[in-house]
């Protein structure tokens, strides 16, 4: 193996990450992290499984019209049916990529097919085959080839090299592997296959035992030039392996694992966001490298440590990643075109008129505030990305908490030239809100999550609110952001309704094939 080989990011946020429960995007959101990750610096991107749905064809299209800096994959099960819709939507793209894949895994063959292995091996060639005839850049997954007879493994790994494969990918599809195994299920491919060397290894591993990242790099350090991963590990179940993680680790430990990425570090911190933003999931605060205390030092003798030597107790400078820390940048004096100046630096594309709508809500929430800082321009305008038309706009909001006594809100709402106002009560006031909201609106929902966290730190931060809501066994994510919680709490759940009325909602989330 030659030292500091390259290793491919082949990100699959937008397949593989968004069948995380209520994770679902639509087409503009799709596109906006697709920028992102454009931006980021990943190889190929998985934009979607086109046979699926409308909804998924119409993105993966969009994406590979629009994105001319990765590779632009979709994905496929080994059917005619599935190779021609993953074709049309992706054709268009610079540099297109079929990704097929047939589960080769005794379970699957006995229980899911009901077909002989000579039978399995078959199709997966003549699928091969017919996508090679439509491109060059052909992946193979043996779908749960972890769990995979391994003679059998090497025959099918041997036999879609030859029909075309360029890349192979050794999905570890229900995450029950370990690295040692793992690594060595890798080698033996190499050393078993005998065209091995025509086409790249590449490796997918969900975290159901926490071993995604691990599993990947043990596979890399024995081969494997190629990890599938999502950003912040988001996923089915537990989810995939994180892409910052295996990245930073490739970074920070290239010493011993003699490998290295193509990833634009400091665009990390800002990917995160955006997708934990979009997708409506949080997080975690002790998250390696994107949670929020992934940096951070509370006990004295660390602070101490840290303000002495960085290296005692740090071993990432966090402006590597893109953490500059909250700086005071805008306030209530700021210009337009100190806004737009400082919108284009932290990397989002806004067309005049959003931007004009950015800068409205700008000067709103610097009347309210003191200083502005970065994560505040972001919630603000990630809001205007997701361009969900107000069909019902907030106009008024009162509550009323007294001690002993039931909270109650009336809230005035707009529709067109309609202007409708009920009064409710509630357990709490967020939900006297959303009571008051449902008798104006008619939409029944239940409320399935609610999660509130500030955008930066300070007494006058911003809450920004994450609401998920069933309706017509659909979930349905909406956020908001405002100095008032309650507001915030009301721009939520506005926001999800809205996204019903316009009936833009992400399609169906499936279970994960790979
Ligand atoms: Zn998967």
């Amino acid at each position: 193996m030659s030292t500091f080989d390259r290793v491919l990011i082949f990100d699959t946020t937008l397949r593989d990450g968004e069948q995380a429960p209520g994770a679902s995007m639509n087409e503009t959101e799709k596109l906006e992290i697709a920028y992102a990750l454009e931006r980021l610096g990943v190889d190929i991107i998985e934009a979607g499984f086109p046979v699926i749905s409308q909804g998924d064809f119409n993105s993966v299209k969009t994406v590979a019209q629009h994105i001319k800096g990765a590779v632009i994959c979709g994905l496929a099960r080994s059917i005619k049916e599935d190779i021609d819709a993953a074709y049309e939507a992706i054709k268009d793209a610079l540099h297109p990529r079929i990704h097929v894949f047939l589960a080769t895994s005794k379970i699957h063959l006995q229980y899911k097919f009901k077909k002989t292995p000579e039978e399995i091996l078959q199709m997966a060639v003549e699928a091969v085959k017919y996508a090679k005839k439509k491109m060059s850049d052909i992946e193979f997954s043996p779908e749960d080839a972890s769990r995979s007879e391994k003679e059998f493994l090497y025959r099918i790994l041997e036999a879609v090299i030859e029909a075309g494969a360029t890349t192979v990918n050794i999905p570890d599809t229900v995450g029950y592997s370990t690295p040692t195994e793992y690594g060595r299920l890798i080698a033996d491919i190499r050393n078993h296959v005998p065209n091995i060397h025509q086409a790249v290894i590449s490796v997918h591993c969900h975290d159901d035992l926490g071993l995604g990242v691990a599993n990947s790099l043990s596979a890399v350090q024995n081969g494997a030039r190629q990890v599938e991963c999502t950003v912040n590990g988001i996923g089915e179940r537990a989810g995939n392996a994180s892409l910052e993680e295996m990245v930073m680790a490739m970074d920070t430990r290239r010493d011993f694992i003699d490998c290295f990425t193509q990833i634009r570090l400091e665009e990390i911190t800002k990917t995160s966001r955006l997708v934990s933003h979009l997708t409506g999931m949080m997080v975690q605060p002790n998250k390696a490298i994107v949670g929020r205390n992934a940096f951070s030092h509370e006990s004295g003798i660390h602070q101490d440590g840290v303000i002495k030597k960085r290296i005692t107790y740090e071993i990432i400078d966090p402006k590597r990643v893109g953490l500059t820390g909250s700086q005071i940048i805008l306030g209530k004096l700021s210009g337009r075109h100190a806004f737009s100046e400082r919108v284009q630096k932290l990397g989002y594309r806004l067309q005049e008129v959003e931007l004009d709508r950015a800068f409205e809500r700008f000067k709103k929430l610097a009347d309210q505030k003191k200083y502005v800082f970065d994560e505040d321009i972001e919630a603000l305008i990630q809001d205007e990305i997701t361009e969900i038309p107000e069909t019902w706009k907030l106009e008024y909001l009162k509550t009323t908490l007294e001690t002993g006594r039931p909270p109650r809100a009336t809230i005035r709402l707009r529709r067109g030239k309609e202007v409708l106002e009920a009064t409710s009560q509630g357990d709490g006031p967020v939900d006297a809100c959303y009571k008051a909201i449902e008798k104006i609106t008619k939409l029944k929902a239940t409320l399935t999550h609610y999660a509130i966290q500030s955008v930066t730190g300070g007494k006058d931060a911003q809450g920004e609110v994450t609401v998920k809501l069933q309706m017509d066994a659909k979930e349905i994510t909406g956020r908001g952001a405002s100095t008032d919680i309650i507001e915030a709490s009301v721009k939520a759940y506005l926001f999800a309704v809205n996204k019903v009325c316009a009936k833009l909602w992400g399609p169906e989330p499936e279970p994960s094939p790979v």
